[in-house]
């Protein structure tokens, strides 16, 4: 529908007929083709953007924010030539092409002390904020003179991919440097240009692709994440991906890859659990099953747990076999729960009003010694 409008099926791929483009689509309905206007060099982006509006598939249109264009300035007739490369949505799948673009990261463990470190399982890197990654970047082909890799961060989850990813107000507060709303940064090279595309406003870090030095095979960028995922007002604990891509100079995507990033104080800690918990994941389920209290257990924090989780009327009326070790302590427990039984009966014999005094009394002071019972 919106391709007849804007004449589509005409459209020119080749990026020397753009004016001729341009001729073709600036009618009104314009705003809602930014992308693919400001940007008419990017012969992959063109053809992407066709795909996203010609796909009608749920995987695209699920998610898909239009607000995201209803949000943009009406008048794009003002555009400058040098835009960055930034979808509406990013793209966030890998793409090797032809150089077979390939990122490896430094294997650092999960000590205590280690400021960065990157799973493999995940494809996720846990670094501390304003830590150096350094990241290796591997080519089997050399990319044309010119080419730039450039960093770019993406909500992950479908909900967010619409927001721009940004620092908190408070770092960007602090911070005197010119590209001080940047999460992303390059360390290590002069030549680090930040942008923010004028439509999307997504903002992104190049630099120039360095050719492996003598006696090496790879080419390391350093990047530094310059808020916590957890920062309020920024990234306010939504997972993000980002996206390193080599590109033309002309921004013309040679390759693509992405991975997760958690900006953390203990990044070896949440590493390790967040491997654990993913490869326990299967068999959660199974096992909070079995940790209903089993008999002949002698905690006596399994009763208490059994209880206080059954406010239900009917789970209270359960009865648990407790084995208790030492006399003293059998008679302890068993004066406690006499009077539970004796709270029980009074209520059951008394007149309805005092029904709801006795038995709330009786479940909060049992809440109260168990402290941390929910976490
Ligand atoms: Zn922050």
């Amino acid at each position: 529908m919106m391709m007849d409008e804007l004449g589509f099926d005409r459209l020119p791929l080749s990026q020397d007929s753009f004016s001729e483009l341009w001729e073709n689509v600036s009618a009104p309905p314009i705003n809602t083709l930014p992308t693919v206007i400001d940007a008419p060099h990017e012969t992959w982006r063109l053809d992407g953007q066709i795909d996203l509006l010609l796909h009608n598939d749920q995987e695209l249109t699920e998610g898909f924010d239009e607000s995201l264009f209803a949000a943009l300035p009406p008048d794009v007739s003002t555009r400058d030539g040098v835009t960055p490369p930034s979808s509406a949505v990013p793209v966030t799948t890998d793409y090797p092409g032809e150089c077979d673009f390939q990122l490896r990261f430094q294997k650092s463990g999960t000590a205590k002390s280690v400021t960065s470190t990157y799973s493999e399982s995940l494809n996720k890197l846990f670094c501390q904020l304003a830590k150096t990654s350094p990241v290796e970047v591997l080519v089997s082909k050399e990319p044309p003179v010119g080419a730039v890799l450039r960093a770019t961060a993406v909500y992950k989850k479908t909900e967010h991919v619409a927001d721009v990813v940004r620092r908190c107000p408070h770092h960007q507060q602090e911070d005197a440097a010119e590209h001080c709303s940047h999460l992303i940064r390059v360390e290590g090279s002069q030549r680090a240009l930040y942008c923010e595309h004028m439509h999307t406003k997504r903002q992104s870090v190049t630099v120039p692709y360095e050719n492996p030095q003598v006696g090496s095979s790879i080419t390391t960028i350093l990047l530094s994440f310059m808020c916590n995922s957890s920062c309020m007002g920024g990234m306010n604990r939504r997972p993000i991906l980002t996206i390193l891509t080599l590109e033309t100079p002309e921004g013309v995507v040679l390759g693509r890859r992405c991975f997760e990033v958690r900006v953390c104080a203990c990044p070896g800690r949440d590493r390790k659990t967040e491997e654990e918990n993913s490869a326990k994941n299967g068999t959660k389920q199974t096992k909070k099953r079995k940790s209903a209290p089993a008999p002949g257990t002698t905690s006596v924090n399994s009763v208490k747990k059994s209880k206080s989780a059954s406010s239900a009327e009917e789970e209270d009326k359960e009865v648990f076999v407790l084995n208790v070790r030492g006399r003293e302590r059998y008679e302890m427990l068993k004066k406690i729960n006499d009077t539970f039984e004796r709270q029980d009966k009074a209520i059951r014999n008394k007149p309805v009003k005092q029904e709801m005094a006795c038995p709330c009394s009786g479940k909060r002071l049992l809440l109260k010694g168990e402290g941390s019972d929910s976490d």
